[in-house]
């Protein structure tokens, strides 16, 4: 399987990069974890282009990361003072674009490891973007509007030195919404005295693009739509669980329920919800203004609507009971490592055919080994979930022509890239002798495009 599969034919170039990303920065599980199991599956690459090895402890060591002092007043007029970083990873292909996370447990190994897959997703999106990430440890649970400006200001005030619509676009991430794209944007035109597109989430008044807020969810669900095709089978019929219950996980859930299936359960950092009678799109916009606008707790949806149950989370468990109620297609669009190993023999066991990653990493490596050694369709987040990134991409494109497109446009564009997505990992897999591993796949193909151009511009 994956691990085993890779670790045996693994060359020592790429024994050596690994060895050395865990020897430099020994304290960063969550970027190891993504460098091991891009390396272990690209080695076959290095059999057929064996100059390629050389570029090993370039692409896993970042171009650029930026660490600085957040100091804001709270609402009682205490100072706060919080971590802010960006992570510029790689600008082979383009500038550096990724998201910005804020969230209590952000630090230098997630956001390497978001930017690492950054660089790889972004390279299959087709368009010309490099990687990175950002973020700070800033909780914005149970902030005031206001405290989120101050935060958001303060942070920009430093990082607009650092970014610019030609070097550095960032985004939304978990936390990042369209509320502080717009706090952000406002003090990075206030601080450069410039209306340009350096920010990717944009309100639709002031440069947004149409369908960026469907965009990852709906992209992740056209991507399964593909795999499920190469089956001769679909959606339609098929109940789904969907965990998280933020932009992601509500996209997917509403078009996976256009195209005929069922979601039954939804979460968030209490717990879950289980709705035996699916979540209908008159629910999702419950959850919607539940989530987007009044910023509460999923349990309040099991309140409201008598078909559904909660479950709190409880972290003594060794598994998720989320991933372990019965149904075709898994799609986890909460966070990292939220699908573990136990979880995925659940999964297996109730009978699972397709898994699709909204989030980024939301399996681990054991994870992804159990549901590929037992047959089931597993789409990595890189090409599954780089809806969100390519529709940013439209976005940029759309502001430096000065001009819109329609819905309909945009999301045929969007549809356009995840078939190709979808494509390319499906023949690269096949064409590097591991048919149906998207895993393989994606990780090939991506990496492909960025060690060409690399190498071009003379790394
Ligand atoms: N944070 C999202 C991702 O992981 C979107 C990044 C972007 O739009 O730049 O791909």
């Amino acid at each position: 399987v994956l691990h085993a599969k890779g670790m045996a034919t693994m060359g020592p170039a790429v024994t050596a990069a690994l060895e050395g990303v865990v020897k430099r920065d020994p304290d960063q599980p969550e970027f190891h974890q993504a460098v091991r199991e891009v390396l272990e599956t690209i080695s076959p690459v290095f059999d057929r282009h064996p100059a390629m090895a050389e570029l090993l402890p370039l692409i896993t060591e970042p171009e650029r990361v930026i660490q600085f002092r957040v100091p804001w007043r709270d609402r009682n007029g205490n100072l706060q003072v919080n971590r802010g970083y960006r992570v510029q990873m790689n600008s082979a292909l383009g500038p550096y674009k990724g998201g910005l996370r804020f969230h209590p447990s952000v630090n230098l190994s997630i956001l390497k490891f978001l930017a690492f897959e950054q660089v790889f997703k972004n390279s299959l999106t087709t368009l010309p973007m490099g990687g990175g990430k950002g973020g700070a440890n800033f909780d914005p649970k149970g902030k005031s509007d206001l405290e989120v400006m101050a935060f958001c200001q303060s942070f920009m005030t430093e990082l607009s030195r650092h970014i610019g619509q030609f070097t550095d676009v960032p985004a939304g991430d978990i936390g990042v919404g369209g509320r502080e794209i717009g706090f952000m944007f406002g003090q990075y035109k206030k601080v450069r005295n410039e209306f340009v597109g350096v920010l990717t989430g944009k309100g639709i008044e002031y440069g947004g693009s149409l369908i960026r807020p469907e965009a990852t969810g709906y992209g992740l669900v056209y991507f399964v739509q593909e795999m499920l095709a190469t089956k001769s089978s679909s959606l339609k019929g098929k109940t789904v669980l969907v965990s998280g219950s933020g932009n992601v996980a509500q996209y997917a859930t509403e078009k996976v329920t256009q195209l005929g299936g069922k979601v039954v359960t939804l979460s968030d950092s209490s717990g879950f919800i289980y709705d035996k009678d699916g979540i209908d799109a008159e629910k999702l916009a419950f959850v919607m203004d539940l989530k987007n606008v009044k910023r509460g707790r999923i349990e309040e949806y099991a309140k409201k609507y008598r078909s559904a149950t909660f479950e709190a989370k409880d972290a003594s468990k060794a598994h998720n009971p989320l991933w372990a109620v019965k149904a075709d297609v898994a799609l986890p669009c909460a966070t990292q490592n939220e699908v573990m190993e136990e979880d995925a023999k659940n999964l297996v066991a109730g009978g699972v055919q397709v898994v699709g990653e909204g989030a980024n990493m939301p399996c681990s490596i054991q994870a992804t080994n159990t549901l590929l050694a037992n047959k089931v369709l597993f789409a990595p987040g890189k090409a599954s979930n780089a809806g969100g990134v390519a529709c940013s991409g439209l976005e940029m494109s759309q502001n430096s022509l000065r001009l819109s497109w329609t819905r309909e446009d945009v999301d045929s564009r969007l549809h356009n890239i995840m078939k190709e997505i979808h494509h390319a990992a499906y023949s690269t897999a096949e064409e590097y002798g591991a048919p149906g591993n998207y895993v393989v796949g994606s990780n090939i193909a991506g990496f492909l495009k960025v060690a060409r151009a690399m190498n071009q511009q003379g790394a």
